[in-house]
Order: C-alpha cells, then structure tokens, then sequence
C-alpha cells in the first residue's frame, strides 16, 4: 500500500504524539489536518486516549460503519443489524431493534401466503354493504388492544373472512410482533401423519404453542366441506395448540368454515374457549354468511368501541403500518 505524501506525515505526527516526542505546532498540525472524524467528534486525539476512551472510539467508528441490508432503512445502525456499545469500560454489539423486524419479515415471506400478505390490506377491503363495514372495524379494533388474545372469524367461505385475517396479521406484524400463517388443512395432515417422529412433531407442536403471532386458515377444514365433522385428533390437535396459546394470552387469528355456533355444537369446550377468549360475538368472534346480511349495529358499548379510542398503535398508524 503507497501513502500519499500527506498520510506519511500524518502517521509520522502521529508517532511523536504516541510517544509524547510532538511539539505544540506538530499537534496542532495534526489536529487541523490530519485529525479521524471520529477524534474530532470526540474531541479527543486517538494518542491520547484512555483505555476507555479507546472503546468509545472503536464503538463510534464501527457505528459509522454503513452496510446494504434490505428491511428499510435503519438511522440507528445504518442498516448493519447491530450497534456497538460501550459497557463498563469494554466494547459490546448489540442486535439493532430492525434486526428483529428483518426477522419477523422473513417468516412472512418464507411462508406459503407471502404473495397474499401485501394483497390482501385493510384498505382494499371491499365495504360495500354495513356488514362488511362493520365487521372491517372490529377486525382492525382487535389489532388495537391487547385484553383478547383471539380474532375468530367463522362462517361461510368467500366472505373475505381470510383477507381480513391476513390484514390484521401483517399489521401486527408491522408492529413487531413476530409471526407465522398456516393452513389448517396442510399443518393438521402433516403433523398427524408425522406424529411418531418425535423429534419433528414436539418441535411443530412447541413453536405453533408459542410464536407470539399464529394465524390459522380453515381451521378444521374437512376435506368434504361441511358435510363431515372434525375427526377427534383434530379436534385434540386443535385443543392442544388453542390451549397452550390461551393460557398465555398470545395472539391467534382464526378462520373457519365452522361459526362459532357450529364450533360449540361440535365441541362446546373448544368453542367455550374461543368464545371467551375472544371476547363473545360482542366483541371479535364475528360471524360471516347468513347472519351477515341482517346484521344490526348494535349499541351495546362494547370492547371494539374501547380499542378504537385507546389505540398503543396510533403513532404506527399514519406510517407503514397503515397498509
Ligand atoms: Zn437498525
């Protein structure tokens, strides 16, 4: 490597104040002219720092450091994932908070509805009729609050139940919540005919019972639509997850050909659970198909109505989240 001119005396000044050798003209030469960002910004010269100083001179300089990740741009770490820090007197990296959104995006779009996650929005959500209007208030409601962990939309299909779910997922995931779409009709057959394999199944089973964020489509889906019932490993598959996920208040969206009516008839514990945990159809058990059409607006003071004044989102909302 060939220095110019310039850097050989810059590192020859250096040298001197390394050893204390550099007159008061050599330092403020080196100061007006050859001084790192990183000294003046520190208003330190490098030969004359601290052990201390030392780590706070290599953590700012690695801070500078800018990197060409995707996920957005990141002012924190300049889109490396990480920062440095300086902890008692030593150097430390810490994961960046966009490392963790990097992350959760990953999931999405490593899934099998990643094409239908930036097609299917709240705004372009069809509300055309009262209903439908109502029903796109309580979904995006359920996203503000925290109180009821389950969104159970139930009902006819082709009723926009999956377009509504996937929009409350993506904006929750938007917010950080980090998350996981499956389909009932695959995920069920493949951890029922891979349930000896233990290694596979406790694994599925221990993620799809704690991921913070799960969204399940046509849960019970039965292959001859409506006509048959759940088989009782669906319906113990169904219970193991919903109960493990319940009972730490973690958030689920379901979809399901089955109301929450059908649901309690064919299994009045799980549909007991869901109902309460969903808050009733007061809340965000809502019901599409039939009952839709004669759906009145009721003016009982419900919790959506307490979700939409007391939004923990509504500084997301006029940015990237409001997709
Ligand atoms: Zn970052």
């Amino acid at each position: 490597m060939e220095f110019t001119k310039k850097e050989k005396r810059g590192l020859a000044l250096f040298d001197l104040l390394l050893h204390g050798r550099a007159s008061a003209e050599e330092r403020t030469e080196y100061i007006n002219l050859h001084a790192t960002y990183e000294e003046k910004r520190m208003g330190k010269l490098l030969s004359e720092m601290s052990a201390e100083d030392f780590e706070e001179y290599k953590a700012l300089e690695e801070n500078l450091k800018r990197a060409d990740r995707d996920g957005g741009y990141c002012p924190l770490c300049r889109n490396k994932g990480y920062t440095a820090q300086v902890e008692e007197g030593r150097m430390r990296f810490v994961t960046c908070e966009c490392e963790k959104r990097r992350e959760n995006m990953a999931l999405v779009t490593e899934s099998d509805y990643a094409h239908l996650v930036t097609t299917k929005r709240f705004d372009n959500f069809e509300v055309d009729k009262p209903w439908r209007k109502e029903t796109l208030r309580r979904v995006k409601a359920w996203t503000n609050q925290r109180a009821l962990p389950v969104l159970y939309l139930g009902g006819k299909s082709g009723t926009g139940k999956t377009h509504l779910a996937i929009a409350a997922f993506y904006q929750l995931v938007l917010c950080g919540n980090r998350g996981k779409l499956i389909s009932w009709r695959d995920e069920s057959r493949d951890l029922k005919f891979r349930m000896t394999e233990y290694g596979y199944y406790d694994k599925k089973i221990r993620e799809l019972k704690t991921i913070p964020l799960l969204m399940i489509d046509d849960f019970l889906w039965q292959p001859t639509n409506g006509n048959s019932l759940p088989t009782d490993e669906d319906l113990r598959l169904a219970k193991e997850i919903l109960d493990g996920r319940i009972n730490m208040g973690l958030k689920t969206i379901i979809t399901s050909n089955y109301s929450i009516g059908e649901l309690n008839k064919i299994e009045v514990v799980l549909g007991g659970r869901i109902y309460q945990s969903s808050g009733g159809s007061e809340n965000y058990c809502v019901s599409f198909g039939a009952t839709c059409e004669n759906y009145r607006a009721k003016k009982i003071p419900s919790l959506v109505d307490l979700a939409e004044q007391e939004s923990p989102f509504d500084e997301l909302k006029g940015g990237a989240a409001h997709v």
